[in-house]
């Protein structure tokens, strides 16, 4: 008889259900790992209402079986797996490729053509679920210094490190991070590693802001209270502006507000999705500012790279950790977002050990 397991799938904009499915199986070089957290990702949020971009596009089709943020224990391993044995922790990438043509045979994984994401665009089975089933080439050894919860965060860390690529922070430069969701704390938090002199970070819940500091932030700013475009250049060192801007949040707001307050030559990080297209963000500035902006969005070898940082680093990133939901409560959750966005940073579910 073949076995089962619970997982949530959604159906269509607030039709979630929590079903029994079969359980993935350990073949050829596929690993299946009991999932032990799973963060809940904006984009998650975004899929239950049906509010992503990529579902008004059709990229992301329902039913969708979502979920992309995981850590767990190795259950059982395929034949042709070499590096990894039952009882392993383990993360992964949020995606998953075909290992046989031509780009994934030269290991460039981004390229290749049949591409499946993780709970989102032409969906692999996402971690909403008691088991996850993985490509060896796509798992990784958690290292012991890391707990579940940080092994959940890598995947979130993966796409925030991407803001960084190609950067070189000196303690002369002012970064500015807009958004108080897991990425901008962790934006913050790579700011500070990389060595920045100053990183100030934008939001709009003080709550929030107060764990910004926690984690390395020099300054807050609550643009609920204040002018944050001015408190932004008057504390920027030299009061110059700052020199790198990432947008985690999402709204546009933020977004031109970031352009407004960057010095010259700055480097402008997006790394969130927005609902919809922005129709009067003012080129110019950009142009006259020398600004390069670079969408970031992860790829391939980030996730090992980050959680390199995350062992080495003193500084933990676990505050940014403000629930824990039982998986049996997941449907729940979702249900009553509104009351959770309040004080939620990274929700993460937890199952039974
Ligand atoms: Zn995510
Ligand atoms: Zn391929």
């Amino acid at each position: 008889m073949k076995q089962t397991m619970k997982a949530i799938t959604v159906y269509g904009p607030y039709d979630a259900r929590m079903e029994i499915v079969p359980k993935p199986e350990a073949t050829g070089d596929m690993i299946v790992a009991k999932v032990c957290r799973t963060g809940v990702c904006a984009t998650d949020t975004s899929i239950y209402t049906g509010d992503s971009s990529f579902i008004r596009s059709g990229e992301i089709k329902y039913p969708c079986r979502f979920g992309h943020e995981w850590a767990g224990i190795v259950e059982a391993v395929g034949p042709e797996v070499k590096n990894f044995k039952p009882g392993d922790r383990i993360y992964t990438d949020n995606f998953v490729t075909c290992g046989k043509c031509e780009a994934c045979q030269t290991g460039d994984y981004m390229s290749c053509p049949s591409i499946w994401s993780v709970g989102t665009v032409n969906c692999w089975d996402g971690c909403y679920a008691e088991y996850m089933q993985m490509p060896e080439r796509h798992c990784f050894h958690l290292p012991e210094e890391l707990s579940m919860d940080e092994g959940a965060l890598i995947e979130p860390a993966s796409i925030a490190y991407d803001a960084f690529r190609g950067v070189t922070l000196t303690e002369k430069d002012t970064v500015v991070v807009y958004g108080t969701g897991a990425i901008g704390m962790i934006s913050a938090w790579l700011a500070k590693y990389y060595g920045a002199g100053r990183v100030i970070l934008v939001g709009r819940t003080e709550e929030k802001l107060q764990i910004a500091l926690q984690i390395g932030a020099d300054f807050v700013i609550n643009s609920r209270k204040e002018d944050a475009i001015a408190a932004v250049k008057k504390l920027s060192l030299g009061g110059k502006g700052a020199n790198m801007v990432i947008e985690t949040s999402g709204s546009p707001q933020a977004l031109k507000d970031g352009m407004a307050c960057a010095a010259r030559y700055a480097r402008i990080s997006v790394v969130s999705f927005y609902e919809r297209n922005i129709d009067d963000i003012a080129i110019d500035p950009l142009v006259l500012g020398c600004f390069a902006m670079v969408g970031a969005a992860g790829r391939y070898g980030n996730a090992p790279e980050v959680c390199e940082i995350m062992r080495k680093n003193p500084v933990k990133l676990t505050p940014v950790v403000s629930h824990h939901v039982p998986f049996e409560k997941t449907l729940e959750m979702f249900e009553n977002d509104a009351e959770y966005r309040k004080t939620r940073i990274k929700a993460i579910i937890t199952f039974d050990e």
